[in-house]
């Protein structure tokens, strides 16, 4: 699959392609965040604009009802830059971004959340690096103005992550990045259902530098990840980025395969040299206990590979699109 994606484009890092052609496209997920898009917009336009780069911006309404969807319709009607992917219903955040990329069609495509943690003015950094001919530029968080639980969640998450996969998976990055049309494409040709864009991101290599930055709090509105989505999307990028789990749990069945072992010869030594079973039913339970517990997270775990294969067997699609609202203009006049 990997082979059919197109050469390396001409580099056109250094200026805007002529005839109009977006030489940026800036992705943004979109539930329910009508109270964050005015803050957005008067952010986000200034800090592009200040770029002096030709840019298409691709909001994907992952189903919001708070009026969002339209809130974004009325500015497509007045910026001809703005493309509105309206999905069906919500499918989350990674399809939302999944959806994003593969519409966009700038020479770079920046990933951003709506709710201004990811600060716009960041992108500045962000190209420059693009320009000294990096092919991923992803922002790493120096600090996060967030619950300390979160943090900590988050810090455990991600060591946890790039312990487990064989491939380089930066520290403290989320999806608020930069990437290179080449890498998008790559992205894009990669034919699994579940989109763990940050996992897919550092899978397809290329050439990755990250830029610091510090992350904000959410402008306005409440977060999208409850706990329980938290640990969806931890489960999720830990079990698609390798196979190291299934080689902890051989490592867990020797462990505890061990201990039954010794124990079992333990109170064989006993019976043969005492004459009698060893009483202490007590330290029995424990141990049947402790090995059952190490069965039923194997299992757990193992249940969450086979979920993942169901899910990718089925070769449903990660989103469905409803409606796609542009106006047509300058930036979308070769829009496919
Ligand atoms: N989002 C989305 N679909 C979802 C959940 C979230 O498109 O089902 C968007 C959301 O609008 C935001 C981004 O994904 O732009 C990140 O979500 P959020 O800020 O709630 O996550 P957090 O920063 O709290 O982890
Ligand atoms: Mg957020």
């Amino acid at each position: 699959m990997l082979s059919a994606i197109r050469p390396a484009p001409q580099r056109i890092r250094e200026a805007a392609l002529p005839g109009g052609t977006a030489v940026l496209s800036v992705v943004v997920p979109v539930y329910n965040e009508l109270a964050c898009l005015p803050y957005l917009q008067s952010r986000l336009i200034p800090a592009l604009d200040a770029l002096g780069v030709e840019c298409e911006l691709v909001f994907v309404n992952d189903g919001s009802s708070d009026g969002s969807g339209e809130w974004l319709d009325r500015w497509a009607d007045s910026d001809s830059r703005l493309t509105v992917l309206h999905l069906s219903r919500n499918f989350g955040h990674q399809p939302a971004v999944a959806a994003g990329l593969e519409h966009a069609t700038g020479q770079a495509v920046v990933v951003l959340d709506a709710d201004l943690q990811d600060p716009p003015e960041v992108i500045a950094s962000l190209i420059e690096r693009w320009r000294e001919g990096f092919d991923v530029v992803y922002a790493v968080r120096t600090r996060r103005k967030e619950s300390l639980l979160k943090r900590a969640g988050y810090s455990a998450f991600y060591r946890l992550l790039r312990s487990n996969s064989r491939w380089d998976i930066p520290l403290d990055s989320g999806d608020f990045c930069l990437m290179d049309r080449r890498v998008v494409d790559a992205v894009n040709s990669l034919p699994e259902t579940d989109r763990f864009i940050r996992g897919l991101r550092s899978f397809v290599g290329f050439r990755q530098s990250g830029v610091p930055y510090e992350r904000e709090e959410r402008r306005a509105g409440r977060t999208k990840y409850p706990f329980s989505k938290l640990v969806d999307l931890a489960l999720n990028g830990f079990v698609n980025a390798g196979e190291f789990p299934i080689r902890w749990l051989t490592a867990a069945v020797l462990v505890f395969g061990g201990m039954s072992a010794a124990f079992c010869t333990a109170v064989g030594a006993y019976a043969v040299v005492k004459g009698e079973a060893p009483s202490g039913w007590m330290v029995v339970l424990a141990v049947v206990v402790a090995v059952s517990s190490a069965q039923f997270a194997i299992l757990g775990l193992l249940s969450a590979y086979i979920l993942k294969i169901f899910a990718e067997v089925k070769r449903r699609p990660s989103y469905i699109l409803r409606e796609v609202r542009r106006t047509p203009g300058i930036a979308n006049s070769r829009a496919a």
